[in-house]
């Protein structure tokens, strides 16, 4: 019998696996490792398969912003910890229009946390980024310090393999099945071996709805997202070399800076969400989804907005999109929440920003799940599940 089984080894349930196995014994986490092939994908599906994703404390909502900042703080530690880093402190620089009020929340946030930023007008950020055309109206957020961007497959491999130091074991299979009963709670995975154990993290981030291992509807809404790369080689990599990760306040932009993907080759991503992104509701929608090559109206969008924004990229030649997806609470926050009388909890909705923050996500469900004090400045109600009915 195990104490604890995570259900989804991406980055909140991985996370909240190494806060576990500091906390008790028992803990096993368990989830597909990366298919070798997406497009013969069938198993559970994850929004962690990529090597960039921004992080930073800067952010219009201070819980995200407070979530963020003691999550990089634990950034070396779980590097040491494992010995596989994940982390690159390249910056962030926020632009929008003179008035954003998206900024000015962003930095009034961020400073109370301790970021360090600096207003930069039109001129400063061509003076520091050259590669950059931004008109006068334009004025930019820079963070400095610990904002960058991490590898999420490889944050994910360092907080297991810290998880697996701590003693959890890895289970690398899909659950297939939940089922409480009178000893505590019955797993299934997909080969059809049965773990016992007394408690439950599903933890499966987008895909939670369309696994079927939550009976009651979580009021998730998933959509498929389209990014865009553009292979940097030559001289551009070098223009580059001090981009910082980007977000365009009124379009919702977010660019990575060039990062070396595993075919060896440096990309530089764009991605722009919308409410207008398809709809993912059942795994034949995921499969159709991650299998397909998403939206071509956002190819070309996004593409003709790197360029307007970046010129020098007009002398990539190979562009591709790849797909991905998030999973949007109506509150804006994960669920943190017991589903059932303290046998089954959730950790989901990452909100589209769930990667920089997902280290706290976890702690906090580690915490609930064996039934330490909440103690965190983050009010226990936010995080709570709608009325299920
Ligand atoms: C294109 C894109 C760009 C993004 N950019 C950023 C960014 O720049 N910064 C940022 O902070 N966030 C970003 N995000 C969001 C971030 O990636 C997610 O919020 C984060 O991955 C959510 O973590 P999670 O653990 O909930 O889900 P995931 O990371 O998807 O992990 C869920 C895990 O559950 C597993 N699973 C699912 N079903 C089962 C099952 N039945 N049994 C066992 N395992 C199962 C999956 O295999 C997966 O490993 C981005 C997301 C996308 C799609």
């Amino acid at each position: 019998m195990h104490r604890v089984i995570v259900v989804g080894r991406g980055l909140i349930g991985s996370a909240a696996g190494r806060h576990l196995a500091g906390l008790t014994d028992g803990v096993v986490l368990m989830g597909p490792d990366e298919p070798t092939s997406r497009a013969a994908q069938t198993s559970a599906f994850a929004s962690h398969y990529d090597e960039g994703r921004m992080t930073r404390i800067v952010d219009p909502d201070p819980v995200w912003s407070l979530t963020a900042k003691w999550s990089i703080e634990r950034y070396d530690e779980i590097e040491a910890e494992s010995g596989i880093s994940f982390f690159t402190p390249s910056g962030y620089l926020g632009i929008g229009g003179m008035g954003s009020e998206y900024l000015e929340r962003s930095r009034a946030i961020g400073v109370t946390l301790g970021a360090e930023t600096e207003w930069l007008d039109p001129a400063g950020i061509r003076e520091r980024f050259p590669f950059l055309k931004v008109g006068e109206d334009i004025r930019g957020l820079s963070e400095t310090g610990r904002a960058g961007h991490l590898s999420p497959r490889a944050m994910v491999r360092a907080q297991n393999e810290a998880a697996r130091k701590r003693g959890a074991s890895i289970v690398a299979e899909e659950a297939v099945a939940i089922r409480p009963v009178s000893s505590g709670v019955e797993v299934e995975t997909a080969c059809g071996t049965i773990h016992r154990t007394e408690r439950v993290l599903i933890a499966a981030g987008a895909f939670t709805g369309a696994c079927g291992l939550v009976a009651a509807d979580l009021k998730l809404r998933v959509f498929g997202r389209t990014v865009v790369l553009a292979r940097i080689e030559g001289d551009l990599a070098d223009e580059l070399a001090t981009m910082p990760t980007m977000g365009h306040a009124e379009s919702g932009a977010y660019i990575l800076p060039p990062i070396r993907y595993p075919d060896g080759h440096l990309y530089l991503k764009i991605g722009i969400g919308s409410t207008g992104d398809a709809d993912l509701r059942t795994r034949e929608d995921f499969t159709t989804w991650y299998t397909g090559a998403g939206s071509e109206g956002n190819r070309h969008s996004f593409r003709s907005f790197l360029t307007d924004l970046i010129p020098g990229l007009a002398r990539c030649t190979h562009w591709h999109t790849d797909t991905c997806a998030v999973a949007w609470t109506p509150s804006g926050y994960p669920y943190i929440d017991w589903v059932d009388d303290g046998r089954i909890a959730v950790a989901v909705g990452g909100n589209g920003k769930g990667a920089k923050s997902a280290d706290d996500w976890g702690w906090l469900a580690a915490r609930l799940v064996v039934g330490e004090p909440w103690d965190h400045p983050v009010d226990r109600d936010l995080l709570r599940l709608p009325t299920i009915a």
